[in-house]
């Protein structure tokens, strides 16, 4: 068996480290071609030493020059590069196979094209360039043959659930998607509560360990809009057969009803290298290091609809989806920037959805046909999230 190159874009975040350890239990199968970071130079580091990259890429020139003095002390070959165009450049490179979507946010959405135009398999777990130009990557990856494998472990789950074709899946006799939500840390919260909320009681999640960004998405349930929007690019289906249905445990990680009544369900524990090893070697299956689930040890398995009231973020990106064009876009853009000012203390947790909401008021939406008209919507929403929370403060 020949061995895969693999490109891991965002190596040193949470996905980044968990495809890391599923990719250290099978050396017979995958290699690792590139590893990336945006600031963290020691983790980068250990993770050279480790796994011995041809390439390593840093956000800043002082960055790259500490890992390229650290590497050369411990003469390590490795090439280290900075900026977005060495990031392109490792996600398209010939000698790649695959390649492993892992950073966060808007910063990842030209590696991640840049892999999907170079007819790359794409393990997709950045959402949010699939949120902000699903169309444009979706037609890449037609174009080149890329087959574009979810990592979310709810689109993963629905792709695990529908029937496998020659190059995918299938999406012949269904009725509805149903795309399963913890509910985040405070599903249980009055709005007099969720007024109060700090960063720290956001982050907590229950029963995932992620990112921060995440995190708090999954707290607002931004996170679910965010998929519910991803899952029509992904299955080409429309966004009212997407159906959230609130499910604490995370022991089911989505399903899909047919026409006929049955519905298929992916079941697992909460852990996200389950999906990554799905997603590298599909349509075989491989070690994940993630125990078997024990049906006997789950105390019950729930479902509940999800409260848009308390929750408002979910029910704009419903809105978006349906509005189409740049919409997504700038929810994802006023998003990111709401996050970011919640995390430094800036926003109060209930603003997030406010300055969602009137950011999309303010602004017109556009066709989104061109990257360059994404990138603008993204950019002046990013700007008008920012008045509005400078507004606020005033
Ligand atoms: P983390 O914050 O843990 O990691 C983000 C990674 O991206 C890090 O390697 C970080 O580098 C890098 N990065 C951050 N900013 C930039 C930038 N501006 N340019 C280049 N690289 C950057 O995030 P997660 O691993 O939690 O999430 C990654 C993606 O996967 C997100 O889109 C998330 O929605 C999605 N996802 C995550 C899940 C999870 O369980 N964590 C589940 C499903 C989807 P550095 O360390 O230097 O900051
Ligand atoms: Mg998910």
């Amino acid at each position: 068996m020949a061995v895969r190159a693999v490109t891991v874009l965002g190596s040193t975040g949470s996905i980044g480290t968990s495809t890391l350890d599923v990719i250290a239990r099978h050396p017979d199968r995958y290699s690792v071609h590139a590893l990336t970071a945006h600031s963290s130079v020691n983790d980068l580091f250990e993770q050279c030493r480790r796994f011995r990259p041809v390439h390593a890429v840093l956000g800043s020139a002082e960055s790259a020059a500490e890992l390229q003095t650290l590497c050369r002390g411990e003469g390590l070959a490795v090439q280290v590069h900075h900026g977005a165009q060495a990031l392109n450049a490792v996600a398209s490179d010939d000698a790649v196979d695959t390649v492993v979507a892992a950073i966060v946010g808007a910063a990842g959405l030209l590696s991640t094209l840049a892999a999907a135009e170079a007819g790359k398999r794409l393990l997709l777990a950045n959402k949010e360039a699939l949120v902000m130009s699903g169309q444009l990557l979706m037609q890449a990856a037609r174009q080149s043959g890329a087959l574009i494998m979810p990592v979310d472990s709810e689109h993963n789950a629905i792709f695990q659930s529908l029937p496998a074709t020659e190059t995918g899946v299938s999406t012949a006799g269904i009725e509805k998607i149903l795309l399963t939500a913890s509910g985040g840390p405070l599903r249980n919260l009055t709005l007099e509560e969720l007024a109060v909320v700090s960063p720290q009681q956001a982050l907590k999640h229950p029963n995932w360990s992620m990112g921060p960004k995440i995190s708090i998405d999954s707290a607002t349930m931004m996170n679910k809009g965010l998929e519910v929007i991803e899952a029509c690019q992904l299955f080409s289906v429309d966004v009212d057969d997407v159906q959230v249905v609130v499910h604490p445990e995370s022991i089911i990680h989505s399903m899909v009803s047919y026409a006929d009544g049955s519905v298929i369900a992916q079941m697992g524990r909460p852990d996200m290298r389950t999906p990554i090893a799905h997603a590298l070697a599909w349509p075989e299956r491989i070690d994940s290091g993630v125990e078997a689930l024990d049906l006997f040890k789950v105390s019950g398995l729930h479902f509940e609809e999800p409260d848009t009231t308390r929750f408002p973020l979910l029910r704009l990106a419903f809105e978006a989806q349906r509005a189409g064009g740049t919409a997504p876009a700038i929810l994802n853009a006023a998003n990111e920037v709401a996050v970011a000012a919640f995390l430094n203390g800036d926003v109060a947790f209930l603003q997030l959805s406010a300055l969602v909401e009137q950011t999309l008021e303010c602004l017109k939406i556009s066709p989104a046909s061109d990257l360059s008209t994404i990138i603008e919507a993204d950019s002046i929403a990013r700007g008008t999230t920012q008045r509005l929370i400078a507004q606020a403060a005033a």
